[in-house]
Order: structure tokens, then C-alpha cells, then sequence
């Protein structure tokens, strides 16, 4: 079966400065395997205008999907859209070492698709952009109970400092010759 994220530009770039319409809903197994935050069977909203140059076609328009995942600091389930913004370039002849090849007449919008879904997903989302999370003494979660544990422990980074200064001052007592 035809990839429908390929895209024929041969009329597109007969001549520079032609503008070609792409919209595309396609599920994400289309074009993404086994990544935990995004359902297969949600759908990719491609909505792209390409626009010929001499050298290439210059892609933009936006990109959307809705993701699912944990919230990293309350762990209860966050879900959003993943809203990607393209302004790429494809090339026969490659010069720009950014841009997509165009292969024949054709320009394959996948690995674009793909690279700005898996990059602009959030890897470390919040359930919302307030959330309390987890006290680290007992778990309760913050954003719907207190609990009487005040505030968490002194930042390690700084018991390790004391525990250099203790160090220096041990062994500058027991040096003699200071
Ligand atoms: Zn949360
Ligand atoms: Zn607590």
C-alpha cells in the first residue's frame, strides 16, 4: 500500500513559488511503534503548506496529536496535545545539511512527522502546570490533602558540603605541622 505521507511535488515545482495544501489524519502506528505516551490509534493532524523554491520546498503548518502519560511529580494520569509548529526544507541536491531529501518527484513528510511528534511530546509531563506532587516524607498527594510532615530534609548537596568542612577541619587537627 501507498505511504499517504508521500507527497508528489512534481507540479509543485515546475515552477518556484508554487504553493501545494497537505492535510493528513492518520493514525500514530502509522508512523510511530511502541512509545508509551502516544496511543496507536490516535490520530496525527497534519496540516501542511508546501511552497517551491529553486533549490527545494520549503514545509510549514503545524502538527498535532494528543498524548497520554503519568504526571512525574503526583504520578496520577496528564494527557495533553502535542502541538508541533514545521518550518522545514526539502531538497533534491542536498545543501543545507537540515533538510529532508526529495526523491524523484516525491517528498516523504514521514521522518519529518515522526522527528517532530517524538520531540515535541513532553517527556517529563505535568497533570497541570500547579501540581503539588508527592510529599517526599509520607506520599501523600499534595494536591488533595496536607499532611503534618513539614518541610523535607535539608538538600543533600549541602550535608555533603558539611560533611567535606568537617573532613578539612578533622585532618588539619590532626596534622602537626598546622
Ligand atoms: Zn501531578
Ligand atoms: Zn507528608
Amino acid at each position: 500500500m501507498r505511504s499517504p505521507y508521500l507527497v508528489n511535488i512534481a507540479e509543485v515545482m515546475r515552477r518556484a513559488g508554487s504553493v501545494q495544501h497537505v492535510h493528513l489524519a492518520e493514525p500514530v502506528e502509522s508512523i510511530i511503534d511502541g512509545d508509551p505516551r502516544l496511543d496507536p490509534a490516535a490520530v496525527i493532524t497534519i496540516d501542511l503548506q508546501l511552497e517551491s523554491l529553486t533549490d527545494g520546498i520549503v514545509v510549514h503548518g503545524t502538527i498535532d496529536v494528543p498524548w497520554d502519560d503519568t504526571c512525574r511529580r503526583c504520578l496520577n494520569p496528564a494527557a495533553g496535545v502535542t502541538h508541533s509548529d514545521i518550518d522545514e526544507l526539502y531538497q533534491q541536491v542536498i545543501t543545507d545539511p537540515d533538510a529532508f531529501p526529495i526523491e524523484g518527484d516525491q517528498l516523504d513528510l514521514a521522518p519529518m512527522v515522526r522527528d517532530a511528534v517524538l520531540l515535541d511530546t513532553p517527556q517529563a509531563p505535568l497533570c497541570r502546570p500547579d501540581c503539588a506532587g508527592l510529599c517526599p516524607t509520607c506520599g501523600i498527594d499534595r494536591n488533595e490533602a496536607t499532611c503534618g510532615c513539614g518541610e523535607p530534609p535539608a538538600d543533600p548537596r549541602w550535608s555533603q558540603l558539611d560533611g567535606l568542612r568537617q573532613a578539612l577541619e578533622a585532618s588539619q587537627q590532626s596534622d602537626p605541622a598546622v
